[in-house]
C-alpha cells in the first residue's frame, strides 16, 4: 500500500488530489506513494492564479525578480538530503546522482544572477531613438520528463520567471514528487501564484498546451510528444520552446587514448541508466583500434555496479518505468534475434526492479534498430568505421540532431569533423559538458528553440520595438 501522498502547489496553496496516480519505485517494480490527479477545474485554478499574479511579478524591477529567482538555489541546498532520497525513490538513480541533479539545480539557480535581459539600441540621433526590449509573454505551461525531474524544472523556472512570466509546471506521472516538493517549497518564497505544480498524467499536459490561459509551453520530452505539442499549440499560436529526442554520435579518432576515451564515453552513454537526452547513443570508432576500445569498454563496464540507487557503492540504478523497460528490452531481443554480437555485461539484482544489464553490441549493421532509434536505456552500439568522410555522412544520417562528440589528439581535425556533424552541440573530448550558460539547441527533429543561457532567457520573451521621433514630424505640404 502507498505509504505517503503528496501536494500540488496552487495560488501559493497546497492542494490534494480529488483523484490521484500511483507512483513506483523502478528498483522493486511497487508502488510506495501517491501523487494528485489534477482535474481541468483544478488545472483552471492554477492557471487562473498564475494570470492573477502575473502582472504585479512582471512590474517588479527585474533585479529583485532575479534576486528571488537566485535565492531559490538555497531551498534546494537546505533541503537536498530530503529531495535526494525522494528523488533516488521515485527516480531510481543512486544517491549520488540525485544529489548530483539537485545541487545542479541550485547551480542553475545561482548562475541566474549572471542572466540580463537586454536592450538594444538601434538607433538613437537627434531624430529618433528606437529601441528593443523584452516583455514577458504572460504564463508558462512547463511539461516535463522522467530523466532529470529537478533539473530540467530548473531548466523552465529560472527562464520563465526572470523574464517576468509566471508558470504552471506538470512533472512526468512517472516522477512527479520530488518535483511537486521542491514547487511546495518554491511556492512558499515567492508571490502566491507565481509559480505552480500540478500532477497527473499526458492528459494534462493536452490540457495544459490547449489551455487558451496559457502562453508559452516549455518542454522537454519525447520528439512524438513534441510533435502533438506542435500540433496542439497552432490554435492558440502558443510559443514553443521544445527539448526532445537525440540519437547522439560520437565519433573515435584513431589517435585517443582509448582506455581514458572508452571509460569517459562509457558514463557518456551509461549515466542515469542511458536516460540522457544527450547520451552517446552510437560510438562510432576508428578501424584500427575499434578491436581495443571495445575491450576496453567491456572490460570497464564490467568494474561497475547496477542496483537499487537508494544501496550504497551502488552506480547505475535501473531503468525508471516499465514502458521503457520494456523498450530498451525489445531493441537487445532485437539485436539478438539478428544475430548481433551483444555483450550483457554486469549483474543485475532479483526481483520486480527495472533493472536491465549493461549491454553493448558490437558492430551491428547501420539499419539495425538499435542504431537508428533512440535506445534511452543502457544499450549501447558500437560502429567500426574507416574513413572521415564516411563516418560524418553515418553519423549525419538521422532525423535527430541534439548533440555529438568528437575525440582525437589532433584539434584542428575534431574542429573540421565538429564543423560537418548536423547537431545542435557537439563536444571535442569531452561530453555532456554544457554549464548553465551554454545554449542548448535542437536541430532537425530534436527541438525547437533555445534552452538555457542567455539565448534561452530570450526565449520567454516577446520582443518589443519603441520608435521615438525626437521632434514633430513634419507637417504633410
Ligand atoms: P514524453 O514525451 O513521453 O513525456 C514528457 C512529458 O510530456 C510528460 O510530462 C508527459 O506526461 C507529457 N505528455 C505526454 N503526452 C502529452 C501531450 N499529448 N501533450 C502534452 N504533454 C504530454 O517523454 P519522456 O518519456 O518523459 O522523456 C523521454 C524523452 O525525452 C526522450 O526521447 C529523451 O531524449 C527526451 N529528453 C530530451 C531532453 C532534451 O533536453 N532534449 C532532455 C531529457 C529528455
Amino acid at each position: 500500500m502507498p505509504s505517503q501522498t503528496y501536494a500540488m502547489s496552487i495560488g501559493g496553496r497546497d492542494v490534494a488530489g480529488v483523484e490521484h496516480i500511483e507512483v513506483i519505485n523502478p528498483a522493486d517494480g511497487q508502488v510506495f506513494a501517491t501523487a494528485p490527479n489534477c482535474t481541468p477545474e483544478q488545472m483552471d485554478e492554477a492557471i487562473a492564479a498564475a494570470r492573477a499574479a502575473q502582472p504585479a511579478w512582471a512590474a517588479l524591477p527585474f533585479e529583485e525578480r532575479r534576486a528571488r529567482v537566485v535565492a531559490l538555489a538555497q531551498i534546494l541546498s537546505d533541503n537536498q538530503d530530503l529531495l535526494m532520497h525522494l528523488l533516488t525513490r521515485e527516480q531510481g538513480k543512486p544517491h549520488a546522482a540525485a544529489t548530483g541533479e539537485i545541487m545542479g539545480a541550485a547551480h542553475w539557480f545561482q548562475s541566474a544572477a549572471d542572466l540580463a535581459l537586454p536592450v538594444e539600441v538601434l538607433e538613437d540621433t537627434d531624430e529618433r531613438r528606437t529601441e528593443t526590449r523584452r516583455v514577458p509573454l504572460g504564463v508558462v505551461g512547463a511539461i516535463l520528463p522522467w530523466n532529470f525531474p529537478v533539473l530540467v524544472f530548473a531548466f523552465k523556472v529560472i527562464p520563465a520567471l526572470l523574464a517576468g512570466n509566471t508558470i504552471v509546471a506538470k512533472p512526468s506521472p512517472y516522477t512527479p514528487l520530488t518535483t511537486l516538493e521542491v514547487g511546495r517549497l518554491f511556492a512558499k518564497a515567492l508571490p502566491p501564484g507565481v509559480l505552480n505544480v500540478i500532477s497527473g498524467g499526458d492528459d494534462l499536459g493536452r490540457w495544459v498546451t490547449e489551455h487558451p490561459g496559457i502562453d508559452k509551453i516549455g518542454f522537454t520530452g519525447s520528439t512524438a510528444t513534441g510533435k502533438r505539442i506542435v500540433r496542439a499549440a497552432a490554435d492558440t499560436m502558443k510559443r514553443l520552446t521544445l527539448e526532445l529526442g537525440g540519437n547522439d554520435a560520437a565519433i573515435v579518432l584513431p589517435d585517443v587514448d582509448v582506455e581514458a576515451v572508452a571509460q569517459a564515453l562509457f558514463w557518456g552513454a551509461f549515466g542515469n541508466t542511458g536516460q540522457v537526452c544527450v547520451a552517446a547513443k552510437r560510438v562510432y570508432v576508428h578501424a584500427d583500434i575499434y578491436d581495443a576500445f571495445a575491450k576496453a569498454m567491456i572490460d570497464y563496464a564490467a568494474t561497475v555496479t547496477i542496483g537499487d540507487g537508494a544501496q550504497q557503492g551502488v552506480q547505475l540504478g535501473p531503468v525508471q518505468n516499465r514502458m521503457q523497460f520494456d523498450r530498451v528490452n525489445s531493441l537487445i531481443a532485437d539485436s539478438q534475434a539478428l544475430g548481433h554480437k551483444v555483450h550483457s555485461i554486469g549483474q543485475v539484482p532479483d526481483g520486480d526492479g527495472y533493472f536491465v544489464p549493461v549491454t553493448i553490441v558490437d558492430n551491428p549493421p547501420d539499419d539495425a534498430r538499435v542504431v537508428v532509434e533512440e535506445a534511452f536505456g543502457p544499450v549501447l552500439p558500437l560502429l567500426r568505421f574507416h574513413a572521415v568522410d564516411e563516418v560524418v555522412a553515418r553519423a549525419n544520417a538521422t532525423d535527430y540532431g541534439l548533440a555529438g562528440s568528437v575525440w582525437s589528439a589532433d584539434l584542428d581535425l575534431a574542429a573540421t569533423i565538429a564543423a560537418h556533424l548536423q547537431c545542435g552541440t557537439v563536444w571535442i573530448n569531452t561530453i555532456q559538458d554544457s554549464p548553465p550558460a551554454t545554449p542548448i539547441a535542437g536541430h532537425k527533429q530534436s527541438g525547437l528553440g533555445v534552452e538555457n543561457g542567455a539565448a534561452g532567457l530570450l526565449e520567454y520573451t516577446n520582443a518589443q520595438t519603441v520608435v521615438l521621433r525626437k521632434r514633430p514630424a513634419a507637417q504633410p505640404a
